[in-house]
């Protein structure tokens, strides 16, 4: 996505040599005009499929997936962190590790809010080693709910996490596709 693609290379800002920082209109401020054109590019995309609900994890995939949700003019449910030694009950779980934080995070969606045969579409703000999009992939099916695809905002293809989903079948839509990083800057796919 051309508009994506030149704001990243205006404002993102390389970190180490495997992390972009987005934060001045994704993952801290959030750009409002550019996140409804991509929820309105994921709903595009997406047109072909039935789609009953978006999942998404908390912080940084709400604001994608909520435009996309109102793209798509389905509801938008978030898996939350746990942070309390105890788990609520009726609940799903998958537990999360993040390679940004070096932590795992142990995320839950109550019952209620996904159920058999609901058709979801997944979206996230980044696609690095998959991990959370496995997380949410393991709490679809232990829900049985039917995954159609899952759409990433920013997919770093020097990392696994595509592979891994495209060895499992699931179809991976990313607005912007990088394939690494070069004197601190992005060069994309
Ligand atoms: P994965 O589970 O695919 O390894 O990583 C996905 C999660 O890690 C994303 O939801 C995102 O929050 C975070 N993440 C991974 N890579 C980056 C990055 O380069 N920049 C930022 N800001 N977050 C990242």
């Amino acid at each position: 996505m051309e508009i994506l693609e030149q704001r990243i290379k205006k404002d993102g800002r390389v970190l180490g040599k495997d992390v972009l920082k987005v934060d001045s209109f994704l993952n801290h401020q959030v750009d409002p005009e550019l996140m409804q054109a991509m929820g309105e590019e994921f709903a595009t995309i997406f047109s072909d499929e039935k789609i009953d609900k978006i999942v998404t994890i908390e912080s940084s995939g709400i604001a994608p997936a909520v435009f996309a949700s109102l793209a798509l003019h389905v509801p938008v449910v978030f898996a939350r962190k746990n942070k309390s030694l105890t788990l609520p009950e009726n609940v799903w779980t998958a537990d999360v590790y993040s390679f940004t934080k070096q932590t795992t995070n142990h995320i839950m969606i109550d019952h209620r809010f996904l159920s058999a045969a609901e058709n979801i579409l997944i979206v996230d703000d980044f696609l690095a080693n998959g991990q959370a999009v496995e997380g949410l992939l393991k709490i679809a099916n232990d829900a049985n709910a039917n995954v159609v695809g899952v759409g990433v905002v920013i997919e770093k293809t020097f990392q696994k996490g595509r592979q891994i989903l495209d060895e499992r079948g699931v179809r991976v839509e990313s607005l912007a596709r990088i394939k690494g990083f070069e004197n601190d800057e992005v060069i994309f796919l």
